[in-house]
């Protein structure tokens, strides 16, 4: 088969896999049926970023997120405007040809060019977006969600920085070197070669997380929480053994709670942050628990990289041709000669920054899809392990609600287009509701 009919082919299949995903989640039990319209109601019957009967906060408590609302959803799009526009300005006023001129002047070898290219340019990245950063981290510290001391924060920036460096300067390495070898396949060559290294990096990311937070053994900090813990996974009848079970100290820099599902393969684990463990009750840490293990058990790392590589494969393909159209049209101007260049990187992270935007709404949807499935599978999974699993669920996502000052009733549009969870006052609304066990109701993924 030619490789101008592989993008109609990859396209059916994306279609093909998101429907597959999606009539999944349509298949709604009654139960949840009836808990989604409670929760809809409730959500339509209370003010914008007003209390709900389910999820409330005092009167302090809620101006303070109404305020973060409004700052999040302006920085939010703020940034992503922002990010476009400083790369129009930098390709506009010859900055971004000024680092290639100085990389290539600084030696002939090519890996010397690359990463000097890069660091200039990951230098201004972050000169750019420093102003916004230092606000959003100035506003964590005075609301109390981060406790993190000012040196620790510039040090983590450091690693972060230094580890894209590192890691950027690879990829920019092969996707030049594939570039040159193939100037009109390059894309599809690209998307091929990115399948195995988002693979290895998600396996790896569990050994590059100890670099800003500590792990240790579950089993080791709190055993009495791993007894019930693997309670809930006997219940599932779930492969996690209590050496997959981690603690990490989030304290020590955050006061915000959280738990989740790292690695795939051998590195496959469930991670519970130390403030989750601390402000919670034993019930509600097993709620907790009982989503994350439901992403574990229902295989959403497997299916998230499929979305993933569909998404990837959209992006890569429209980029090549934005970047040959671009360079056409601009490329005088801009001081960009060709797509071997290194200054058409930025023309490429420009087309990625514009594709991310009209992507983003499809990638929240399906993101808060799985997260309802967790929650929904959280909830069975509990049940008879915790004394009123509703209660759990409610429990637990008001101490989440109230430690993030989230916004109890959020505006629909702005959830619909960057949640990657449903807000936590529909979650709340959801798992009050939730009640597969009682006569005439089926629990979705256990047997009564
Ligand atoms: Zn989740």
């Amino acid at each position: 088969m030619s490789l101008r009919r592989l993008p109609l082919l990859f396209v059916a299949c994306i279609v093909l896999v998101l429907t597959l995903n999606l009539t999944g989640c349509a298949k709604e039990r009654p139960a949840e049926h009836a808990a989604n319209v409670y929760a809809s109601q409730e959500l339509a019957a209370a003010p914008p970023h007003g209390n709900l009967p389910d999820y409330s906060l005092s009167p302090a408590d809620l101006a303070k997120a109404q305020h973060l609302s409004t700052v999040h959803e302006t920085l939010h799009f703020g940034n992503e405007a922002w990010g476009i526009l400083s790369l129009l300005l930098l390709l506009g006023f010859g900055a971004i040809a000024w680092m290639r001129n100085t990389a290539v002047k600084v030696s002939s070898n090519r890996w010397a060019q690359g990463y000097v290219f890069l660091l200039l340019y990951l230098i201004a990245g972050a000169l750019l977006s420093l102003p916004v950063d230092l606000y959003a981290q100035h506003l964590s510290l005075k609301y109390g969600l981060s406790v993190q001391s000012w040196p620790s924060w510039f040090g983590d920036q450091a690693k972060a920085f230094a580890l894209t460096w590192i890691i950027g300067g690879l990829l920019l390495m092969l996707l030049f070197w594939i570039i040159r070898k193939l100037p009109r396949t390059w894309w599809f060559a690209f998307w091929c070669v990115s399948i195995p290294i988002v693979l290895f990096g998600i396996f790896v990311a569990p050994y590059i997380e100890p670099i800003f937070f500590k792990y240790q053994p579950l089993e080791k900090t709190n055993p009495a929480l791993v007894a019930q813990l693997e309670q809930v996974v006997e219940r599932g009848h779930m492969n996690i053994p209590p050496e997959r079970m981690f603690l990490m100290s989030a304290s020590a820099k955050l006061t915000t709670l959280n738990a989740d599902v790292e690695g795939f393969g051998a590195s496959k684990r469930v991670v519970v942050w130390d403030t989750t463990i601390a402000k919670m009750t034993p019930d509600e840490i097993v709620f907790v628990f009982g989503h994350e293990s439901g992403h574990y058990v229902l295989g959403h790392i497997g299916s998230t990289l499929v979305f993933t590589f569909a998404i990837l494969f959209v992006t890569f393909y429209l980029g090549f041709f934005f970047v040959q159209w671009a360079i056409a049209k601009f490329g005088a101007r801009w001081g960009v000669t060709s797509q071997n260049d290194w200054a058409a990187l930025a023309v490429l992270l420009l087309a990625f920054s514009l594709f991310g935007i009209l992507l983003e709404p499809i990638e929240s949807t399906y993101s808060r899809m799985h997260e309802h499935a967790a929650d929904v599978y959280g909830q069975e999974a509990v049940h008879g392990l915790v004394a009123d699993p509703q209660a759990a669920a409610v429990g637990a996502f008001n101490v989440l609600g109230k430690t993030s000052f989230a916004d109890p009733n959020p505006d629909p549009l702005y959830e619909f287009w960057t949640y990657s969870h449903p807000s936590i006052g529909r979650r709340a609304a959801f798992g009050k509701a939730y009640n597969p066990w009682i006569p005439g109701m089926e629990p979705k993924y256990f047997k009564k």
